[in-house]
Formats: structure tokens, sequence, C-alpha cells
């Protein structure tokens, strides 16, 4: 049988690059549907918010925060900026590079992630946020 399950999942961040991991939350909601095969699509409403997957450790997260401010400085002068005044170019362009959503394939029961690989919310505006991010579970339970 069929099953499509939909949970709003709200997260509050730090802004600045805040890292997020939320795979146990999706995890936990692939076991409570017992949904054995299917797909789990994620997506955070707003745009100066990403998901991705990355290993969660303290070394990697500074480094994709380095990264980050040498390809799309916080503290360079945006278009954007000119336009609205609230001065997160860099913050929309960060979210623009990684994109709003994700998929995972779930098989027996889980998410088929690496070992290494944990699902995160990367908030990259210029101050804290309250996120939603949807998660949408499909597919087939016994
Ligand atoms: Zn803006």
């Amino acid at each position: 049988m069929m099953k499509v399950h939909t949970k709003r999942l709200t997260e509050k961040t730090q802004g600045r690059c805040d890292i997020i991991d939320i795979t146990a939350k999706v995890q936990e909601q692939v076991q409570k549907e017992k949904i054995k095969r299917g797909l789990a699509t994620l997506f955070v409403s707003g745009s100066t918010a990403a998901l991705t997957t990355i290993e969660v450790e303290p070394g990697l997260v500074q480094d994709l925060k380095e990264l980050l401010e040498k390809l799309i400085p916080s503290n360079k002068k945006y278009h954007h900026d000119d336009r609205w005044g609230d001065d997160n170019g860099f913050s929309h362009l960060r979210a623009s590079l990684f994109g709003p959503s994700l998929q995972v394939p779930i098989d027996s029961g889980r998410l088929l992630l690496g070992t290494w690989q944990q699902i995160i919310l990367v908030d990259f505006d210029n101050r804290p946020r309250t996120r939603e991010v949807m998660v949408q579970i499909m597919g087939e339970i016994d």
C-alpha cells in the first residue's frame, strides 16, 4: 500500500551560515510512518536558506563557512542591497547556489544516506530566523 506523509519541521536558527543537522528528525518521520520503500523530499521555504548534505564535524563546518566567505563574501555590496536595504544580498546568492530542496531515497525503512552524511539546513540570512522545512515522504508500507 502507498502512503504520503507531509510534516512541517520548525527550526530556530542564528543566521550567518548557521548549520542545523535535521537527519534524526527526518529519519524519525520515516520510522513513525512505517514507510519501507520510497522517497523523502525536503524543501525549505524562504530565499535565504538551503538544504544539502555534509559530514557534520567542526573542521568541515568551518571549511564550508570559509569557502562561502571566499566565493560570496558577506562584506561586499550587492545590487540587492541597493534595492532593498536589507543587506543580505550575499545570503540570497548563497541560498541559490545550494538550492532549497533535497531528495533522499528510502529502503528497508531507512534513509539511504552514507554513514558520514547528514542532512543539514543552512541559514544564510544576516539575522536569526525561524525556518520551516517541509518533509514529504512517499512510499510503500507493509
Ligand atoms: Zn533580501
